[in-house]
């Protein structure tokens, strides 16, 4: 006799938990019952699922059906509280989910949190910090007291990358494989349960900004914005999905009742120097791509956030700034400035700050909200574009 096929409830919807437990010869308002345990009370294993008879939950385990949290192989701390997980799944494959307490600066749609705050780029490359988080943060337990959490949770959508930005540490990984929508909502449960998070009292953001890119492994990603948003509860407002310049996908994502907000990746003001950084502009340049972008269909209030990776005496003169004016002219949108995060075999340098406050300032000038990312978790290999493995 062969063993049963494992299969995992998180990344299940309503409909197939309902075609589960038909199958089961159960009731379909069970189905519910199982959505409710593992998205909204974040079960770990069906013992804890008490809404549940006893036999069901038996024949469950019979059929090797589990929870499916992926597990959290090691954390690094950052001098400045962020902290980078490296989760595992079932097939030994990890990605990195990024703890940000306060924000990142950035991803608040109104730019309220963004700070202009500039910090001189270190040009060594630091030892990973090994500290246990717990000794500064509090433990699980402490974290749960009547403290409010007020965090961004920066989350993988594949292992790897294709795109192969020349900036980007992940693209140096090449593209390992998609992660599911149970291992995309996964990172999100396994981190909010590590720091204590309730959602009903904390304030979470997610940004998909880790490992990956999102646009390129869709299909899982609406799956799993619809699972945080419908199950886990966070709302779709706090969400922020960031594209390499997905055109088709945009459009899509114009198209979904129920979506994050969207951040695009320029990190150029021309397709000349946009193909050199971005090669994905060979097939998507950047007239289809501002016109994506003009198409998209905010809703009241919110904006179109342009992300800019200032790499130094590359694209970060005031003439590149002047170009950028032109592209974003007249969309609703606010500049996101990211001094480059150096790593090793990237070929790039951080430029120095009266570069960046310069380039800021044509914007500022020109009246598009901008603001500097403050480089978080640089120490721990925790930042922008320096996700990647095997910097463990
Ligand atoms: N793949 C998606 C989302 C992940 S990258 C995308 O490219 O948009 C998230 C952001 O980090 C992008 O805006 C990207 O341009 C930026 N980035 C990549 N490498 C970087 C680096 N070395 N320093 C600073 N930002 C970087
Ligand atoms: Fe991929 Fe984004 Fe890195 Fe480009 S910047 S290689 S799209 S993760």
């Amino acid at each position: 006799m062969t063993a049963p096929q494992k299969s995992e409830l998180l990344g299940l919807d309503i409909q197939e938990l309902t075609v589960l437990v038909q199958d089961a010869g159960e009731p379909a308002y069970r189905a519910r019952q199982l959505f409710e345990a593992i998205y909204r009370q974040r079960v770990h294993s069906l013992e804890e699922i008490s809404t549940l008879p006893i036999e069901f939950r038996r024949a469950l385990a019979e059929r090797a059906v589990t929870v499916g949290q992926p597990r959290i192989e090691s954390q690094y701390l950052s001098s400045d509280g962020t902290i980078r997980y490296l989760i595992a799944f079932a097939d030994g494959h990890s990605v990195e989910t990024v703890w940000m307490p306060e924000g990142d600066g950035g991803e608040a749609g109104d730019g309220s949190e963004a700070g202009t705050e500039y910090e001189v780029p270190s040009t060594e490359y630091p030892v990973p910090s090994r500290e246990s988080p717990s000794s500064v943060l509090g433990t699980r337990n402490s974290v749960l007291g009547t403290r409010r959490n007020r965090a961004t949770i920066c989350v993988s959508s594949q292992v790897g990358c294709a795109v192969d930005c020349r900036f980007c540490l992940t693209a140096l990984l090449g593209l390992q494989r998609n992660l599911s929508a149970g291992e995309i909502v996964g990172q999100v449960a396994a981190v909010l349960d590590e720091r204590g998070v309730a959602l009903e009292r904390d304030r979470i953001n997610l940004v998909f900004m880790g490992q990956g890119e999102p646009f390129l492994n869709y299909d899982n990603f609406i799956k799993a914005v619809r699972l945080l948003a419908e199950g886990l509860g966070i709302a779709e407002s706090r969400m922020t999905v960031s594209t390499s310049g997905i055109v088709p996908r945009i459009y899509d994502l114009g198209r979904e009742p129920l979506r994050p907000k969207l951040a695009i990746s320029l990190n150029a003001s021309n397709d000349a120097s946009r193909r050199e950084l971005m090669p994905i502009t060979r097939k998507w340049d950047l007239e289809q791509l501002m016109a994506a972008a003009r198409a998209f269909p905010l809703r009241p209030r919110e904006r179109l956030t342009f992300e800019y990776v200032l790499l130094d005496q590359v694209n970060d003169s005031v003439e590149a700034a002047r170009e950028l004016v032109e592209l974003v002219r007249g969309i609703r949108a606010k500049v996101n400035l990211i001094a480059l995060n150096p790593g090793p075999g990237i070929d790039f340098r951080t430029p120095a700050e009266e570069r960046v406050l310069a380039f800021q300032q044509v914007l500022v000038k020109a009246g598009i909200p901008t603001f500097i990312r403050r480089p978080r978790g640089r120490d721990i290999y925790a930042a922008c574009g320096q996700l990647k493995l095997s910097v463990a």
